[in-house]
């Protein structure tokens, strides 16, 4: 029986490309494909606008129990029994009536009004650089789009290079995708291009369902736009600020599906470098996404050190500015549970930054009352100063505290949601 987070995966793992653009669905790396039928069922459940106005009540239940392996309401997988006297219900609608019906939200227009105000074109070798469109990718070229490929929607945020929409593609399979927009200009005061187009380039290749997906770009005079997978429940760090701390259960799934992920892009020569729940998604079902790999070294500033001029993430070796390796992110995962359970990071210091930095080269690691020895040895065996005594990510996956709340049936972090 087709769950919604295996539908959602397979969603996740659509292709968009020039080959056939009406019929582009390549099988998905991860698990079967879904019929159109299932696709359009979840989508007009999940991913309608409507679905993330609910109550607060009921986001939070969907969160936290979003690690259980099915909702059986969610997608119905059978036509109901026939039954005497009754007129059989009628054949569910086809997914292309489904999206083209489906509520994306109101476009307030911002993408217009902004680029009106903001940006100027871009000229010589770095406009060259920014001339990034997925069509002409090397790796894995998609079709070529433009803006008038999508219906715009809601308004979803607003990134550091410019904002994000909720859009749809007018072509088939009426494709549900978060559109991000960067400013060219910004992007060149900021001496970033030549990261950036590279960043761009390695997030388009990566498959995995606890990974943001990319699934193509293009850009105009003043700007790129990102076509990025839907994350239909907003940032992790909302609900973090929103409950305080989360429970064991709920964050040793989340740390599950992180060392997965990590495993993964590591597997891949991809260091995150800058996990944190700032960078973090929750997709349709609450499953989490990494979302910003890579980028924060290039585009440095966010909320947290902008308000707060705090580096609670950084390891010791990059405090140090040594010669790091992927076991920043080792760190960083440790750095993450303790975040989850307890609402704050280990080495928190808010007298100053330094004060933050010698509990960090210290290791001065403190946990209050209340949580669990298991929770407490995964943490610590993380949390260790060098490098190659942190443990490795295949035993976080095998740790009995992620072992312990990790739904039956679900070999690996993944496959939780
Ligand atoms: P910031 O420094 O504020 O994090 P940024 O340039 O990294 O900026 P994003 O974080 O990618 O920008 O996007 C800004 C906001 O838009 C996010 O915080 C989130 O609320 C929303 N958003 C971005 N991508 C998606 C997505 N794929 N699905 C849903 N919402 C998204
Ligand atoms: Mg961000």
């Amino acid at each position: 029986m087709a769950t919604v987070g295996s539908v959602t995966r397979q969603i996740a793992a659509l292709e968009l490309s020039n080959k056939k653009p009406t019929n582009s669905a390549r099988p998905p790396l991860h698990s079967k494909q879904p019929s159109q039928t299932n696709v359009a069922r979840l989508l007009t459940k999940y991913a309608s606008p409507n679905a993330t106005a609910t109550s607060s009540s009921t986001k939070q239940k969907a969160a936290t129990t979003s690690s259980n392996a099915t909702q059986p309401s969610a997608i119905p997988t059978k036509t109901p029994a026939k039954t005497q006297g009754q007129t059989p219900s009628p054949p569910p609608p086809n997914a292309a009536e489904v999206m083209q019906s489906m509520d994306i939200g109101n476009y307030d227009g911002g993408l217009e009004k902004e680029n009106e105000k903001r940006g100027e074109k871009v000229y010589g070798e770095a406009a060259k650089d920014l001339a990034l469109d997925s069509s002409s990718a090397r790796k894995s070229p998609t079709r070529e789009w433009t803006l008038h490929d999508f219906d715009i929607g809601r308004p979803l945020g607003k990134g550091k290079f410019g904002r994000v929409y909720m859009v749809r593609t007018k072509c088939e399979p009426k494709y549900i995708l978060a559109l991000k927009t960067l400013y060219k200009s910004e992007i060149v005061a900021g001496k970033v291009e030549k990261q950036i187009r590279r960043e761009i380039e390695i997030q388009q290749n990566l498959r995995h369902p606890n990974v943001l997906r990319l699934y193509g770009y293009f850009h105009d005079e003043k700007r790129i736009f990102l076509m990025l997978e839907f994350a239909g429940q907003g940032e992790l760090y909302r609900q973090l600020s929103k409950y305080g701390c989360f429970s064991e259960k709920r964050s040793s799934r989340y740390i599950d599906q992180m060392a997965d992920a990590l495993s993964y892009l590591h597997s891949k020569h991809v260091i995150h470098r800058d996990i944190k729940p700032e960078n973090l998604l929750l997709g349709l079902n609450g499953e989490l996404k990494i979302a910003d790999f890579g980028w924060s070294v290039h585009a440095p500033g966010n909320r947290r050190m902008t308000l707060c001029g705090t580096l609670d993430y950084l390891p010791p070796e990059m405090v140090e500015r040594k010669e790091h390796s992927e076991k920043v992110d080792y760190w960083a995962l440790g750095v993450l549970t303790y975040e989850f359970l307890v609402g704050n990071p280990p080495f928190e210091d808010r007298r100053s930054v330094n004060n933050t930095y010698r509990r960090i080269m210290a290791v001065d690691l403190k946990f209050p009352s209340g949580m669990s020895a298991e929770v407490k040895d995964l943490v610590a065996k993380l949390l260790q100063h060098e490098p190659q005594d942190r443990l490795p990510l295949t035993q976080v996956l095998q740790h009995p505290w992620i072992v312990k709340y990790r739904p039956k049936g679900c070999p690996r972090g993944s496959q939780v949601y």
